[in-house]
């Protein structure tokens, strides 16, 4: 049986974040949104909202035929000579990949950048069963030899700096190298090369599964992909079932999206279609191929009309780069691989409101993110959807929310209801308020009420809202 998650407590975790986190951040969420506004303006607003508008359609498509296309691609797969396996959760997609590598004695695995496999807690379970795993991805290498896991979606390391990796190859590889991005990328690249050609098994995620031919599609900036899945004997590639995309002509348009959004590129330096095992004498590469087929949840988000849009999601991590809770506290205080806008609504229907309810209240609910997202995910919609579950405590969700919350809620429903009721509370309000007002201002407010005021002042409430609505009208 599955043991029930560990709950993420996001106030603290936020509370824990160094102060340099969030100058960090901002200095790299910054970069990134300066070249993808630079790559949408050359695409023009009216073609990119079309685009848009086309990924959208594409994913919702593939989302609501799940059904269909999953298993036209097993199919597909399967007479190309891979092995497909289907994982209803975490615990059975590891069982999967340790049943592979027990039956190949795989003492060392190598492994490229995938959310699926950390979201499944892959390395844990292999390192608890004996077999060692080097993540190859250099952001991914970085944080693994931090002991740590990916402070954002497509860059694991993004939050380090020179000066801080160079410390880290000093004390875990014993190397001096100096503080300059080349140098250090040639450390790792010796380092893993002779990794690569010593392990016996390859491990990776895939950004899409085109279901007419079965193909896993990469898309990276770094060569360790492609040697992960080309070098070792054995492949093993776990992805999730929302990654299925009809054909490749919906590919073509979520590739066009997903390089832009992501890193501001055209296209990432490496986009491999990874086809199973060779078929013909002359081909090269691993003899074996599994591909293993996540739900872990996913067909529980998909049955309600309400969120299922989670499922659109193509990873891009802009959603993380443009939301101002995430430029402020980081990807780890999230306490989930895959953090910002898209970790909250995933990780919440996901693990349930027990374990993450605190996640969809972590948001301003701005909506910067809806505007950014390249599928038009409606981010804000379903963040305040799962506030309502976790506050109703529905039976997916299992009520999370403080009883306190609740009842303020339901107060503050009937005062906006009914007349009487509004105008005593706002009296009441107005009076309770004033030791902490000073210019108009509200601030150190006390007990669970703090948390409003903990960054920033809180205008009072003082306002004659109805003296100046019957002025308005003229009354
Ligand atoms: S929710 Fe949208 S913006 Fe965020 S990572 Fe997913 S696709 Fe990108």
């Amino acid at each position: 049986m599955s043991r029930a998650p560990t709950p993420i407590d996001f106030r603290a975790n936020s509370r824990g974040v160094p102060p340099t986190m969030a100058a960090a951040v901002q200095k790299a969420t910054t970069k990134f949104l300066g070249t993808r506004a630079t790559l949408v303006e050359a695409v023009g607003n009216d073609r990119w909202q079309a685009l848009r508008q086309a990924g959208h359609e594409v994913r919702l498509h593939a989302i609501t035929h799940l059904d269909h296309y999953l298993a036209q691609a097993e199919r597909a797969v399967t007479d190309a000579g891979g092995h497909v396996h289907w994982a209803r959760d975490a615990e059975e997609a590891c069982r999967i990949v340790l049943d592979v590598c027990a039956q190949r004695g795989v003492k060392l695995a190598v492994k490229s950048k995938s959310m699926a496999s950390e979201e499944i807690g892959l390395n844990r379970a292999m390192e608890a069963a004996g077999i060692r795993v080097l993540e190859t991805d250099l952001g991914e290498y970085i944080v693994q030899l931090k002991s740590m896991g990916p402070a954002h979606i497509v860059v694991p390391a993004f939050h380090l700096s020179k000066e801080e990796i160079a410390a880290l190859f000093q004390e875990k590889l014993g190397v001096g190298a100096p503080a300059e991005a080349e140098k250090l990328t040639h450390v790792a690249r010796l380092k893993l090369r002779e990794e690569f050609l010593s392990a016996d098994l390859g491990i990776s995620g895939g950004n899409f599964l085109v279901a007419e031919t079965g193909t896993i599609v990469m898309v990276t900036n770094e060569g360790n992909g492609r040697m992960c899945t080309t070098v070792p004997p054995v492949h093993v590639a776990i992805v999730g079932i929302d990654k299925v995309v009809p054909d490749w002509e919906s590919l073509a348009v979520l590739l066009k999206l997903l390089a832009r959004s992501a890193t501001g590129q055209k296209i990432t330096c490496y986009t491999s279609f990874i086809g199973g095992p060779p078929r013909r004498a002359a081909e090269t590469g691993p003899q074996e191929m599994h591909l293993v087929l996540l739900d872990n949840g996913r067909s529980r988000i998909l049955g309600c009309p309400e969120t299922r849009e989670t499922l659109l999601c193509i990873r891009c991590g802009a959603c993380l780069n443009i939301c101002p809770v995430f430029n402020t506290v980081g990807g780890y205080a999230y306490g989930y691989p895959i953090s910002g806008p898209t970790g909250s609504i995933f990780a919440t229907q996901i693990l349930g409101g027990q374990a993450a309810g605190g996640l969809p209240f972590a948001s301003t609910l701005c909506g910067a993110c809806n505007d950014i997202c390249p599928v038009k995910i409606p981010i804000t919609d379903i963040l305040l959807h799962l506030r309502h579950r976790v506050v109703e405590g529905d039976e997916q969700e299992a009520a999370a929310a403080p009883y306190v919350l609740r009842l303020a809620a339901q107060a503050g429903s009937a005062a906006l209801a009914t007349t009487w009721f509004y105008r005593m509370g706002s009296q009441m309000l107005k009076r309770l308020q004033a030791p902490f007002v000073r210019e108009g201002w509200m601030s150190k407010l006390p007990g669970p009420l703090s948390r409003w005021t903990m960054g920033r002042p809180f205008p009072a409430f003082g306002a004659d809202f109805r003296g100046w609505w019957r002025r308005r009208a003229g009354r």
